[in-house]
């Protein structure tokens, strides 16, 4: 019989690893993480949002969690984040069909701002709960290119000392990949105080992702 892991705090469902099927592909991983309830996030959220894309996709990009849209899609990068994503990429010459898209968290945080939802950052032990299932989504993808998109999910897979302002676009050594960069989380891009700010940041972004675009050929 397995071992079975430390609970979770916060959450009321068995912790992650004593959940992930013993033979997971990703279909059945995604299977296994619906009914997830392993941080408290599970709560909040509308449904868990997995990974998507090609099971062998050479590239795959890691985002901190989804957002509103993405909550409610029940799908990855769906929303306005998602779709300045795709234009990103289009404009890097990355074709979107060979990208696996996902996030370190899986559930949406939130806090309520009159009615909207407004996003949360996840704290330390949500993430740690969370992490076994992008660990086994890397497995079984085994991308030649793993991309940490903001400051959350590039603490999380590359560690403290990468600082996304001063680091962005640099390949590290990373056991997770072949190639392992992290760059901005296209929603700062969305945030930029005016049209200006926005479109040299857009700027900055395409330039990182067509250094991942040259790794690929
Ligand atoms: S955020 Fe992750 S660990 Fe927490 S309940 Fe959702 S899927 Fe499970």
């Amino acid at each position: 019989m397995a071992k079975r892991s430390k609970a979770t705090p916060g959450g009321d469902g068995p912790p992650v690893p004593d959940v992930i099927p013993a033979r997971p592909t990703l279909p059945k991983l995604r299977d296994a993480a619906q009914d997830c309830r392993a941080c408290d996030l599970y709560k909040r959220g509308t449904q868990t949002v997995f990974g998507e894309g090609p099971t062998k996709a050479p590239v795959m990009l890691v985002g901190e969690q989804p957002g509103d849209a993405e909550d409610i899609a029940g799908h990855p990068f769906v929303g306005p984040a998602g779709r300045l994503l795709d234009t990103a990429l289009g404009e890097a010459g990355i074709d979107r069909a060979r990208v696996y898209v996902t996030n370190v968290v899986k559930h949406f945080k939130w806090e309520p701002r009159g009615k909207r939802r407004i996003h949360a950052k996840p704290n330390g032990a949500e993430i740690a709960a969370c992490r076994p299932w992008l660990e086994t989504e890397i497995a079984l993808v085994k991308p030649r290119i793993l991309v940490a998109l903001g400051a959350t999910a590039a603490l999380a897979l590359l560690g403290k000392s990468f600082k996304v302002t001063q680091h962005r676009g640099r390949f590290v050594d990373s056991p997770l990949a072949p190639r392992v960069t992290a760059t901005v989380h296209p929603s700062s891009i969305l945030r930029a105080p005016d049209d200006q700010s926005r479109h040299a940041e857009m700027r900055r972004f395409v330039q990182d992702l067509k250094r991942v675009a040259a790794e690929l050929k």
